[in-house]
Protein backbone atom coordinates (compact mmCIF):
# COMPACT_ATOMS: atom_id res chain seq x y z
CA UNK A 1 0.00 0.00 0.00
CA UNK A 2 0.80 3.91 -0.39
CA UNK A 3 2.25 5.27 -3.20
CA UNK A 4 5.93 4.98 -3.04
CA UNK A 5 7.75 3.01 -5.74
CA UNK A 6 11.25 2.16 -4.80
CA UNK A 7 13.06 0.50 -7.49
CA UNK A 8 15.46 -1.16 -5.01
CA UNK A 9 18.40 -1.78 -7.24
CA UNK A 10 21.11 -1.51 -4.45
CA UNK A 11 23.17 -4.32 -5.67
CA UNK A 12 26.25 -5.66 -3.05
CA UNK A 13 29.56 -6.43 -4.58
CA UNK A 14 32.43 -7.61 -1.50
CA UNK A 15 35.18 -6.40 -0.49
CA UNK A 16 38.69 -8.11 -1.66
CA UNK A 17 39.97 -7.60 1.25
CA UNK A 18 37.87 -7.69 4.14
CA UNK A 19 35.16 -9.58 2.73
CA UNK A 20 32.65 -6.79 3.68
CA UNK A 21 28.90 -6.34 1.56
CA UNK A 22 29.08 -2.77 -0.03
CA UNK A 23 26.39 -1.09 -2.42
CA UNK A 24 28.40 -1.01 -5.43
CA UNK A 25 27.52 2.93 -6.29
CA UNK A 26 30.01 3.19 -3.36
CA UNK A 27 32.50 0.62 -3.58
CA UNK A 28 35.68 1.60 -5.34
CA UNK A 29 36.72 -0.64 -8.46
CA UNK A 30 39.43 -1.58 -9.60
CA UNK A 31 39.32 -3.29 -13.00
CA UNK A 32 41.92 -5.84 -14.25
CA UNK A 33 42.86 -7.34 -17.69
CA UNK A 34 39.62 -9.87 -17.11
CA UNK A 35 38.70 -9.11 -13.14
CA UNK A 36 36.66 -6.34 -11.58
CA UNK A 37 37.51 -5.90 -7.86
CA UNK A 38 35.43 -4.19 -5.24
CA UNK A 39 36.82 -2.41 -2.25
CA UNK A 40 34.71 -0.47 0.75
CA UNK A 41 37.63 1.93 1.09
CA UNK A 42 41.11 3.02 0.02
CA UNK A 43 42.29 1.58 3.02
CA UNK A 44 41.72 -1.48 1.47
CA UNK A 45 42.45 -1.08 -1.98
CA UNK A 46 45.79 0.12 -0.59
CA UNK A 47 45.99 -3.24 1.48
CA UNK A 48 45.37 -5.40 -1.50
CA UNK A 49 47.84 -3.50 -3.45
CA UNK A 50 50.48 -4.25 -1.00
CA UNK A 51 49.71 -7.74 -0.56
CA UNK A 52 49.52 -8.12 -4.53
CA UNK A 53 53.23 -7.12 -4.33
CA UNK A 54 54.29 -9.03 -1.59
CA UNK A 55 53.16 -11.70 -3.59
CA UNK A 56 54.69 -11.10 -6.80
CA UNK A 57 58.47 -10.95 -5.22
CA UNK A 58 58.03 -13.59 -2.84
CA UNK A 59 61.09 -15.23 -3.94
CA UNK A 60 63.27 -12.24 -2.90
CA UNK A 61 63.92 -11.94 0.51
CA UNK A 62 65.97 -9.43 3.13
CA UNK A 63 68.96 -8.46 1.31
CA UNK A 64 70.94 -10.66 4.47
CA UNK A 65 68.79 -13.54 4.07
CA UNK A 66 71.30 -16.88 3.18
CA UNK A 67 69.90 -20.11 1.60
CA UNK A 68 71.79 -23.06 3.03
ZN1 LIG B 1 37.09 -3.60 2.85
Amino acid sequence: MGGTKKEEQCSLCECETCCKFIPESIALTFEGADYIKHFCSITCYEKWQLHRKTKGTANKDGPNMKQK
